[in-house]
């Protein structure tokens, strides 16, 4: 952005839900992101922002035990709530960041960005969260936000907003992935997605990946970054739940990220699945702020 330009709004929403799997800590991450200096930072770009605080979320400790995880009607609930937020914010021509929470957040940001016209979802994760309830070896909802927007999974969420999916394969390029199941494997496979593995990435270095991604997403007017923390390596990123050895590099993503922003057509991101409790003086948040801040055009010179 630069003098004289329209002043961009960007909304942040929190979406502090745990429910999605059973470790407990991931619905600090708002906090620790605002802590970080989330609003310093994007203000500093030149952005006016819109905090609009944390959505509703029952307290794991207030619901009977049997509902403590993956209770449906619960995630159900507040993913419709996130894709109404969502949905708000496109309306009103914003951009924005929704604070996780646990990965199943994307059933609602996602559909709800993607409820008047498609979008170009660039999902950064080492796990494919392609599971179904049938594949699935743990049960656990933030393992199948992926595969439910692509229309495969529990009903109750598959129908979130407006029935059926909410995206095409071809609108989506995944990234990072190293930790996958084996029926998910198979799904992956056979989804007709773009995949890049840290294989890869590792063969044909991060520059040339991400550039193929974005010209695989060229077509879309707008894209979606879904960034869960843990796509990074974990030692850069430590307060994460599922922490898999072998992930990006600082550099990295910091390049992966300000290439996004070279396109200018960033609309939104997800910060999920980070877990302050299991973190290091807060620097999976800090990190996370200082890509969300090359996301949206911050650049070294
Ligand atoms: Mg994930
Ligand atoms: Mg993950």
């Amino acid at each position: 952005m630069t003098a004289g330009e329209t002043k961009w709004i960007i909304e942040v929403v929190g979406v502090p839900i745990d429910l999605g799997q059973t470790q407990r800590g991931v619905d600090l991450g708002p906090g620790a992101l605002r802590y970080a200096g989330l609003r310093r930072q994007l203000r500093q770009l030149g952005y006016e922002l819109i905090d609009r605080g944390n959505l509703d979320v029952p307290v794991r400790d207030s619901l009977p035990e049997r509902r403590q995880s993956n209770d449906l009607p619960a995630i159900r609930d507040i993913c419709s709530a996130v894709y109404a937020s969502a949905r708000r914010t496109c309306e009103l021509g914003h951009r924005a960041v929704f604070l996780g929470g646990d990965h199943s957040i994307a059933i609602g940001t996602v559909g709800g960005i993607t409820h008047t016209e498609s979008v170009g979802l660039i999902y950064l994760d080492a796990h494919g969260d392609f599971n179904t309830p049938e594949t699935s070896p743990s049960g656990n909802i933030h393992g199948m936000p992926l595969a439910t927007l692509l229309g495969a999974g529990h009903p109750e969420l598959v129908d979130i907003g407006r029935p059926g999916p909410k995206l095409k394969p071809e609108d989506v390029v995944l990234i990072g992935l190293r930790e996958l199941d084996e029926g998910e494997k198979q799904r992956l496979k056979e989804s007709g997605m773009q995949i890049y593995t840290m294989r890869e990435i590792d063969e044909r270095g991060i520059h040339t990946v991400t550039r193929e991604a974005l010209q695989q997403l060229g077509t879309h007017k707008r894209l979606h970054v879904s960034l869960d923390l843990d796509v990074l390596d974990p030692a850069e990123a430590p307060g994460v739940g599922s922490a898999a050895p072998g992930g990006l590099s600082y550099r990295e993503a910091q390049l992966l990220c300000e290439l996004i922003a070279d396109t200018g057509r960033l609309s939104s991101v997800d910060l999920v699945e980070i877990n302050p409790i299991l973190d290091e003086h807060n620097r999976t948040s800090t990190l996370a702020v200082a890509l969300t801040a090359s996301l949206f055009g911050k650049s070294i010179l």
